[in-house]
């Protein structure tokens, strides 16, 4: 693993080519950061004197990555889990193993290691931001540096009974998140597992506290099966966990009513929408709402459990903004978000920059961080990542998503929070 090495508080970036997602990429490009801050971009010689300057040749540099939709609290996960049986069949499995875990106590060191795991694998992956679903307070990251987490409290059940319970406890969470000046964010979990009135209270919550909003929605043709006829795998999923009042079933909202209601709190995140398109009126609605709702696809997960790539050039032609997230380690082998990129570029749904705007700017504003992240230009945050190509790269865009590029350095606010910023010459 390369060593962290400190950058001056006034220093001069040069590349072979800076993709700043304000423009075309810059050949010959110049970054300057000072105090975190960017003050400068260009091209060819830096105007002015700097303190110091850093000539990384080959490397490409690209705003930092934003992986806008993870689950951390998976990341100890050696590989994803059985995918028989779809997603009820996963989730099943999912369930069984947090159950495993809470009948051990739940260790909260166990929980804080598997976080730190997968904050140190996104920063090594070039993810400076993460859209991360928590199911409790995550713990603050022991590690000097990390990416920025937002951390969208997951809301879920579907007995009245619960109903306390779920909000006292979704409410302290994010208590103790806005005490510790935390972003945060809230998450009714999905359709299938959030009665009406609980999704209700999520939403108005929210609103009331200022907060941006995700939801996984239109994840598989079996979510639709069960709202459209209370039947199929997932009525005897819940059946089996005992979530399911067969006397008297829950109210439960529609996809396409979530996202009115999603739409009610400034910014959301409609997390899959894998099937979205058999559904005419939650397009139209998420199109509706597109300078609120963005749409975050996680396609390796899409393709192990529903067998498919997301529909993103439906979305974007409906103008919706689309970002990447990759899931969790629960259901795709690691957390590369340029990985994410390569696989909607290999099955030609995108260009490879059209899947590098996904992974910055479109990803900062679905987590709702687009004043400070998500572009390279003056006055954001110095958040960058650094790739070094197998070869000099003719076309950047290219270059960046082929599988033998190497992620040398991520930045938060100009502080290296994995590798470092001088040229490796020894082999780690
Ligand atoms: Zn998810």
């Amino acid at each position: 693993m390369s060593r962290l090495a400190e950058p001056s508080p006034r220093l001069t970036i040069r590349c072979r080519w800076l993709i700043s997602q304000t423009g075309p990429p810059l050949e010959a490009g110049w970054v300057r950061i000072e105090r975190g801050l960017i003050t400068g971009v260009g091209r060819r010689n830096p105007p002015g004197p700097s303190d110091e300057q850093i000539d990384l040749q080959d490397t490409i540099v690209l705003p930092g990555l934003v992986n806008a939709h993870t689950h951390l609290e998976f990341s100890d996960f050696e590989a994803p889990l059985d995918a028989t049986g779809g997603l009820p069949g996963w989730i099943g499995r999912l369930v069984h193993h947090r159950r495993n875990l809470a009948s051990a106590g739940f260790p909260a060191e166990t929980l804080a290691r598997a976080i730190d795991r997968g904050l140190h694998e996104s920063a090594a992956a070039g993810v400076a931001h993460i859209g991360e679903i928590a199911s409790c307070a995550p713990p603050t990251p022991r590690g000097p540096r990390a990416p920025m987490v937002r951390a969208y409290r997951e809301g879920l059940g579907l007995r009245p009974t619960g109903l306390a319970a779920m909000t006292n406890a979704v409410s302290s969470d994010l208590d103790r998140l806005a005490r510790a000046g935390r972003p945060a964010g809230i998450s009714p979990h999905a359709p299938y597992s959030v009665a009406a009135p609980l999704g209700r209270w999520l939403v108005d919550s929210a609103c009331r506290r200022g907060l941006p909003v995700a939801m996984h929605l239109h994840e598989s043709l079996e979510e639709e099966e069960f709202l459209a006829s209370g039947r199929g795998p997932f009525r005897e999923l819940l059946e089996r966990l005992g979530a399911w009042d067969s006397v008297h079933p829950p109210p439960l909202i529609a996809p396409a009513d979530w996202i009115g209601l999603l739409a009610r709190a400034h910014r959301g995140i409609v997390v899959h929408a894998t099937h979205i398109g058999r559904d005419a009126l939650a397009v139209a609605r998420l199109a509706r709402h597109r300078d609120r709702l963005a749409v975050v696809v996680c396609p390796r997960t899409t393709r192990l459990l529903s067998g498919t790539l997301p529909p993103v050039q439906l979305l974007a032609a409906a103008g919706i903004r689309v970002a990447i997230g990759t899931d969790s380690r629960a259901s795709n082998p690691d957390l590369s978000v340029l990985a994410e990129c390569r696989t909607l570029v290999d099955a030609g749904l995108v260009s490879p920059g059209e899947s590098l705007r996904m992974a910055t700017a479109h990803g900062a504003w679905a987590i709702a961080a687009e004043h400070r992240s998500g572009r390279i230009a003056v006055g954001r945050s110095a958040d960058l990542v650094f790739l070094q190509p197998a070869t000099p790269a003719r076309d950047p865009h290219a270059a960046a998503v082929e599988p033998g590029t190497r992620v040398t350095a991520t930045l938060r606010r100009g502080r290296p929070i994995f590798g470092r910023l001088i040229p490796t010459v020894d082999p780690d």
